[in-house]
């Protein structure tokens, strides 16, 4: 299991492909992209090999934004539905999650009783949920960080709104994720292997940071807000 995301000039298609192939190692069982371009986002998802998923991504599929899965299935049978990324109710929202959020089904009963879920992942809840607190009134990362408050358990997630195209709002708690400083677009990774071929500039993310993530800056600070201040180092890896 693992994530990628790419948000820059160069089309993400590829990009997310070739670095979830890259993640492979990690096991998994299912694996999915959403491309977010002017029109909004689009998501590809399949059960089993990354060679299936490119089946079914659109030959024609385009964005310069973008977030990428590979699922190692915890909550839910692996299947199309239960793949991610998972999508909010209304659609504006997308997320990917590695790991387990403990406490899903007290929040659903919580947060989630009018809302219709589309799968049995603990993943699906908190992209719910962040949607939720919108429609309260909330902003984007407001909401995703008022989110981020309540969940216990594991997790590194990257999320798409629809609204606020121009990032990736990013954050992790107990699994790896890494945030890379690319030229032509950042990236955000499980494991640095997975973008390699675009910067050996990264910065490590850590329990409780919340980064937004754009073409040129990645934005660190604490869960409350506090901006953090990190430099890259070199991961010197061989692409
Ligand atoms: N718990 C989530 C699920 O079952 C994520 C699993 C993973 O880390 O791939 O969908």
């Amino acid at each position: 299991c693992g994530i990628v995301g790419y948000i820059g000039s160069e089309q993400a298609k590829e990009i997310l492909l070739k670095g979830l192939e890259r993640l492979e190692y990690r096991g998994y069982d299912s694996a999915g992209i959403a491309l977010m371009d002017a029109n909004g986002v689009k998501v590809y998802k399949e059960k089993g090999r990354i060679e299936a998923l490119r089946g079914v991504v659109a030959d024609d599929a385009v964005g310069a934004t973008g977030i990428g899965h590979t699922r190692w299935a915890t909550h839910g049978v692996p299947s199309h539905a239960n793949a991610h990324p998972h999508q909010s109710e209304s659609g504006r929202f997308t997320l990917v999650h590695n790991g387990v959020i403990e406490n899903y089904q007290e929040l659903k009963t919580e947060h989630l009783m009018d809302v219709g879920m589309t799968s049995d992942t603990d993943t699906e809840i908190i992209v719910q949920i962040v949607e939720q607190f919108t429609k309260q009134g909330l902003e984007a990362e407001e909401a995703f960080r008022k989110t981020l408050g309540l969940l216990k358990g594991s997790f590194a997630l990257a999320l798409l709104d629809n609204e606020t195209p121009g990032r990736i709002l990013v954050a992790k708690q107990k699994s790896p994720l890494l945030v890379g400083l690319g030229e032509h677009g950042n990236v955000v990774a499980s494991d640095a292997m997975a973008t390699l071929a675009l910067t050996d500039q990264y910065v490590e993310i850590m329990d409780g940071e919340v980064v937004v993530l754009t073409e040129n800056a990645a934005h660190i600070s604490a869960l409350d807000g506090t901006p953090v201040s990190r430099e890259p180092y070199t991961a010197e890896l061989d692409a």
